[in-house]
């Protein structure tokens, strides 16, 4: 689970962050802090999202403690903040409903009636324009047909007859010369996604499904047999004795994931196998002094999708 909030090489609590006159304050709103530190519970049933991870980084986000970069998720809240734009409700607009298939939980972002009396699914995305052109391309985003995909059958499921699949995508550096030399000369796409059969998407969630909670389950088992569970290093060990096999490629964007953006890493290389990321254990970022801000960026990282990837 998230438990610290890392910023300019410092740690601290989450649980201090979000207080009134927390160590975080002068870098970011109470608001946006909060957002951040409110995860879904594990609850035994995984989620399309969390199933579009890889199986290694899904199984330790739940069984690990971890820190995170607020001023990395930056793009992720605009989204969610976003979302908040979006909410409603109608006879002829159904937004952020929750709908299951074969035990995989997901909250699709809109559907909307269509002028023929079937329904269009949008899901809303922010992105750069790397990956929105590498979309346009067929290359590389074969998660967005996958999710769009599970959700359009947990809305058939529920009754709705869905003929039209699409992300409306803002492009978080839309309207720049790099997006424009990407071909991505525009600020908002709205994208068709490919509709994909049913069996294909169903046999792939649940390959999923079935990976992360076998693991899990493994570690259950470890959990009630061995002894001095209740030690951390302990715990820790079985954590990792039982782990899956490291993220495919496509799962950590060819390692540009494992190496900044993601949150487990420490983990994942204690853990070892992962071909993108050193084997050896590395050591926690040193404690440092939080600066001062100066009305300065609080953006600690840079965007992969502008690092011309
Ligand atoms: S470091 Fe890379 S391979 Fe390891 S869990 Fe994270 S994303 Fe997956």
């Amino acid at each position: 689970m998230l438990k610290w909030f890392e910023y300019a090489g410092a740690k601290h609590l989450v649980s201090e962050c979000v207080k009134v006159g927390g160590p975080l304050v002068n870098f970011f709103p109470l608001a946006y802090l909060r957002a951040l530190a409110e995860e879904r519970e594990w609850t035994g049933k995984p989620s399309c999202t969390q199933l579009l991870n890889g199986t290694r980084l899904a199984y330790l986000n739940i069984l690990c403690d971890y820190a995170d970069d607020p001023s990395g998720a930056v793009f992720k809240m605009i989204g969610m903040f976003g979302h908040s734009f979006i909410e409603l409700e109608d006879d002829d607009l159904k937004c952020e409903m929750k709908v299951e298939v074969a035990g995989i939980t997901g909250k699709l972002d809109c559907l909307e009636l269509l002028a023929d009396g079937t329904w269009g699914l949008t899901d809303h995305k922010t992105s750069g324009s790397y990956k929105v052109a590498m979309f346009l391309k067929g290359e590389e985003v074969e998660d967005w047909h996958y999710q769009s995909n599970f959700y359009r059958i947990g809305a058939e499921r529920a009754g709705y007859h869905v003929t039209q699949m699409r992300i409306f995508n803002a492009v978080r550096d839309g309207k720049t010369s790099i997006a424009r030399q990407r071909g991505i000369p525009d600020a908002t796409y709205y994208i068709d996604v490919d509709f994909i059969d049913d069996e294909k998407i169903t046999a792939y969630f649940g390959m999923k499904r079935d990976a992360l909670l076998n693991h899990l389950d493994g570690f259950y088992i470890s959990q009630k047999t061995v002894a001095n569970m209740e030690d951390p290093e302990v715990r820790l060990g079985e954590v990792y004795k039982n782990a899956p096999t490291s993220c495919l490629g496509a799962e950590c964007w060819n390692g540009r994931r494992c190496k900044g953006y993601c949150g487990v890493s420490e983990h994942c290389k204690a853990i070892g196998g992962n071909e993108f990321a050193s084997s050896s254990r590395t050591k926690a970022p040193k404690k440092t002094k939080t600066p001062k801000p100066k009305g300065v960026s609080t953006t600690g990282k840079k965007d992969p999708e502008l690092e011309g990837f």
